[in-house]
């Protein structure tokens, strides 16, 4: 979906709510208070109502859903949403507060912080498979919360306390990687990539790992990573572990997925936002892991999002 395709779908406000409550009926609507799922929509006040008699709580249109608490349009969301997932790159804030229009800079912050969340959570959903490379990163970061991406002070009381140092933090990358045996091309990698997590981690320790791991990687896989000590007890967690004592220059041989993707996050990072506050340095992560993992899906992503934003459950 192109700029004139999204003017087209959504012209006006209306269009927009109509579509939220389309797909909100497709999706069900559970009630709040007894949890039944027969409703009937009341137009004149833009509301469903419980069909259980001894119910009758209501819900409205925005209820539960990613835009719930929001007082911007439902169609500033949606031309949001389109921007996000409409790159493989990524929009600041303040971009995206100017191709909006809008005044003000720190709903536009949080709206897109809340649609990162939502796409962690929509990946949460899935473990990786079959055969995964793993390894550690580090990114850099601002370690208090007194700075937005953009380097602007966000917490006065947070500033007086002092200011928040440049650290790293740690990074736990997981990606399928499986053989392409067809591959002859010399200049290729001669694995094909899948679906891909990162997680920032308190710490590297193995149990750390194991737990993080577990969460992500369905039982049944084979592990491939360096011999770094805090991932010599990942047999305990999965099928298989296979780990290499290589030299760091040629660690991309032997992982050539990971490495891709450590370096073009950190590539993108770099470009867009002036420095990343540790406390949502996971979103900016959910919203790279979200789109690569989607790769393929081109004009659906819209689509794909709005159903995360409604299904997930904001109450
Ligand atoms: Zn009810």
């Amino acid at each position: 979906m192109n700029l004139l395709n999204f003017n087209d779908r959504f012209p006006n406000e209306e269009a927009c709510r109509l579509y939220l409550k389309e797909k909100r009926e497709s999706e069900g609507i559970i009630c709040k208070e007894c949890k039944g799922t027969r409703h009937y929509w009341i137009q004149s006040v833009a509301y469903w109502k419980c069909a259980n008699p001894e119910c009758k709580s209501c819900t409205n249109l925005r209820a539960g859903t990613i835009m719930e608490k929001s007082h911007l349009k439902v169609r500033i969301w949606f031309m949001c949403i389109h921007l996000m997932t409409s790159t493989k790159k990524a929009f600041s804030a303040l971009e995206m507060q100017r191709q909006l229009g809008m005044k003000r800079y720190e709903p536009v912050w949080y709206m897109m912080q809340k649609i990162r969340l939502s796409m962690g959570k929509r990946d949460d959903k899935y473990q990786l498979n079959k055969t995964i490379e793993l390894d550690d990163a580090f990114f850099e970061i601002v370690d208090i919360a007194e700075k937005d991406e953009l380097g602007n002070k966000i917490n006065d009381e947070e500033l007086k306390r002092g200011r928040g140092s440049q650290k790293q933090a740690k990074i736990l990358v997981m990606v399928e990687s499986t053989p392409n045996h067809g591959q002859t091309n010399q200049h290729k990698k001669k694995r094909v990539l899948g679906y891909i997590k990162m997680k920032v981690m308190d710490d590297l320790s193995s149990v750390g790992v194991n737990y993080e791991v577990g969460k992500a990687v369905n039982k049944q896989s084979t592990i491939l990573s360096d011999a770094y000590s805090s991932f010599v007890k990942l047999k305990n967690v999965v099928y298989k572990h296979l780990s290499f004592v290589v030299p760091s220059k040629e660690a991309h041989k032997k992982l050539p997925w990971v490495h891709t993707v450590i370096s073009n996050a950190k590539k993108l990072f770099l470009g867009i936002y002036h420095s990343i506050n540790r406390k949502y340095l996971q979103n900016y992560l959910n919203e790279f892991c979200y789109k690569l993992n989607r790769r393929n899906f081109n004009s659906d992503l819209f689509d794909r999002m709005i159903i995360a934003g409604v299904k997930d459950t904001w109450y």
